[in-house]
Parts: structure tokens; sequence; C-alpha cells
């Protein structure tokens, strides 16, 4: 998603972009242009200081990201995957015990329970695409240890309810918010209200490293420990190696790249939002289900996802008229090969299936143009109503 056109070969291709009508699914271009001389300062310094592994930024960052979300403490690690891993590995959950996640999500959700050999429980979704309240409570048997909800394309889900059902449950409940950095409900942010929270930084998400990177938040200074133990090779005292040893740090170059887009992060997902309720606006004539209006800073929308019937024949109808779209996810995760063994039926899921069906992602970056969004929409106007 962030390759460029290969065909374009002008030095403007943004520009030249537009000028035909072409609107990309993700640019990173505009945003590391802007940024590129702070970029490049933050990573000589790294470099001039060869302060590469767990230096002064990573702890500068955890530092910074803990505060921005709320919490007391944050990890860095190598990836959001990473992060979901650790944090179950460092609440001892591991084989026998079942962890409660939802359908529709991006396969590492799922993965990260099967890492640490729990059994991954998969529940369907709402209407909406959050997990389904209902159906986890009524997948809490006596072996669950813990619920990963996801807050999906940037949404805070109902956490409140998942919250009240584990505290009846006495299990924990562990947020996956890889797309829903800042995102704001009530005083508190995405990742303050579990017991440890998993974020990715991959490049494409609202807060995106120049490679791979993810962290851990949470309250719990016992969890927070373990966990800066489990990333460095379980080491508490250099060279005595507790656990499962492996190496799951975060990159001091990346720590520093992240330092600096955190302060651009609250304005990038307001433009994000404005860019949403132009999508609204525009597409509200078209009978197409569009994501409804929240309190302002809930969604964050990491993607903006309408819900259409005959959505691959949009998709290649605006693929024509150069308007790049994304399908998250178009094989739900019960479906996937490498959980094959769980025995879930393929139509387990109505809901994940018909979202799988139906959901198209439309272009949504903070340096999309309302020009883009007028772009794109009318594509979508124009075949939706044949
Ligand atoms: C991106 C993402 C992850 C994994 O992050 P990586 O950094 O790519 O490992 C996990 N969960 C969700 C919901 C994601 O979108």
């Amino acid at each position: 998603m962030k390759d460029r056109e290969s065909s374009s070969n002008t030095p403007v291709a943004h520009l030249a972009d537009h000028s035909v009508g072409r609107v990309r699914f993700v640019d990173l271009q505009i945003q590391m242009d802007a940024l590129e001389p702070e970029v490049s300062r933050a990573v000589a310094r790294v470099l001039h200081n060869c302060d590469f592994i767990l230096g002064s930024d990573v702890e500068a960052f955890e530092s910074e990201f803990a505060e921005y979300c709320g919490v007391e403490h944050c990890v860095g690690v190598d990836s959001g995957m990473s992060a979901l891993e650790l944090i179950l590995r460092a609440a001892d959950v591991g084989p026998g015990d079942e962890v409660i996640t939802q359908a529709n999500t991006f396969i590492a959700t799922v993965a990260s329970i099967q890492a640490v050999g729990a059994t991954p429980v998969l529940v369907d979704c709402d209407g909406r695409g959050d997990i389904d309240v209902a159906a986890v409570a009524d997948a809490v048997t006596p072996r669950t240890r813990a619920i990963v909800p996801v807050h999906l394309f940037g949404r805070i889900c109902d956490i409140a309810s998942i919250n009240e059902i584990a505290a009846r449950a006495g299990v924990d409940v562990f947020e996956d918010a890889a797309q829903a950095h800042g995102a704001r409900l009530g005083d508190g942010r995405a990742g303050s209200f579990g017991l440890a929270s998993a974020f990715s930084f991959y490049p494409g998400k609202n807060l995106g490293a120049a490679g791979d990177g993810g962290a851990v938040v949470t309250d719990s200074e016992i969890l927070s420990d373990r966990l800066r133990t489990l990333r460095n090779y379980g080491q508490r005292e250099k060279y005595v190696h507790i656990g499962v040893p492996m190496n799951r740090r975060l990159d001091s170059v990346q720590a520093a790249v992240l330092r600096l887009k955190l302060r651009h992060l609250d304005e990038w997902n307001a433009a994000r939002e404005v860019l949403a309720d132009a999508y609204r606006e525009r597409l509200a004539a078209a009978g197409i289900d569009l994501p409804r209006r929240e309190d302002p800073g809930r969604h964050v929308y990491h993607l903006f996802t309408i819900e259409v019937d005959g959505r691959d024949r949009l998709r290649n109808e605006l693929s024509r008229e150069g308007v790049e779209t994304g399908i998250h996810y178009p094989v739900p995760c019960h479906q996937q090969p490498c959980v094959a063994h769980l025995g879930y039926r393929p139509d387990a899921f109505p809901m994940a299936e018909s979202r799988a069906r139906r959901t198209l992602s439309l272009p949504m970056f903070p340096e999309l143009t309302s020009r883009d969004v007028d772009v794109v929409s009318d594509a979508v106007l124009r075949h939706c109503q044949r």
C-alpha cells in the first residue's frame, strides 16, 4: 500500500495523480516529505550517539506515550503482534487457557493467542463490527483467562460492557488498540481501559514508525516489569535468562521517529475525523451503510469503511477510475487455514462473514484533501446507483 505507482516518474507524483483523478488508499509520502528535516535530525542523533538498543529515545518515547495514553507504564517492542503475545506471556496465559476474541480482526490478534499455546475462542461481531458483547458472555468457560476486544478501524468498542463481563467472570481484558492510537472515550484513551493494551506502529497506522514497532501500555507495575524482562532475553540480570528467552525490543531509531510523530497525532486524528464527516455528508444519499458519527474522538478513523452489496464490482469500478480501496478483511479469522485445527464451521459467524463480503475501505489518511473526498464520493455514487 505504500508502493509508489511505478508509472509515476514525476517528482510531484501526487499532484499529477490528482489531475487525473487518482486517489491513493494511503499516501505516506506527503507526511514523510513534510517531516523529512525533523526525521533526519532525529535519526542522525541516534546514529551520532550509537545509542541503538534500548537507548535514551526508547526510554523517552515510553514515558511520553504512557503519559499520552494516561497510563503508568509503556514498554516498547518490535511489533504489534509482539505486544499482544508478550502481554499474554506476562499474564501467564498458556496451554489449556482460553482467550476470547472476535472473528473479524487482523490475524495478529488470533495468532498471538496461538503463539503462547493458548486456545483462541472466536466470537461474532455485531452490526457495527464490534465484538458481540452477548456472544462474549456466552463464550466464557472455566478455562477462560482473558478477553481481547479490538478497537477495529479506530473506534473504541463497547469496552465498558466487556469490562463488566470480565469482572463477573474474574478474567482479564487486554485491548488490541493497534488501530486506535489516541481514540478517546470519557476521560480515557484507547489502551487505558484494560489491564494491558497492545499498539502497533506499522507505518500505515495512525502513529506509524519508519519500519516495524509496537508497544504495551499498562498501569500494572508487575506486568510492565515482566514485559521489560520478556522483550530482552528474559534478563533481569545481565546474562541470566528466565522464561522463554527472546528478543522483541523496539529500536532506538524507531523510537526517535515515533517521538516526533507523536506530537502530531492529535492533529492528524482530528483531520481524519473531518474527512470522515465529509465522506458521510457526500455519501448520505447513496443508501450505503456508513460508519455512524461518534462522540468527538471516539473514532480516529484508521480506516473509513463502508458496507455495500456488490462490493467487488464497486471496487473494480473505482480501481478503473484510479481510486484505490482496501478490504478489511476479506477472509474472517475462523476461515483461515492457520486455525483449521480448531474446527470452526465456515458459516459459524454470519455477521463477520457478511462483513467480509460487503466492507470496503475508502482512501483515508490525514493529508487526504476534501477534493479527494469529492472524487472518491462521486465515483462511489456513480457506481452504486447503477
Ligand atoms: C496492525 C495490527 C496488529 C499487528 O501489528 P503489527 O505491528 O503488524 O504486528 C494487530 N492487531 C490489529 C487489529 C492490527 O490492525
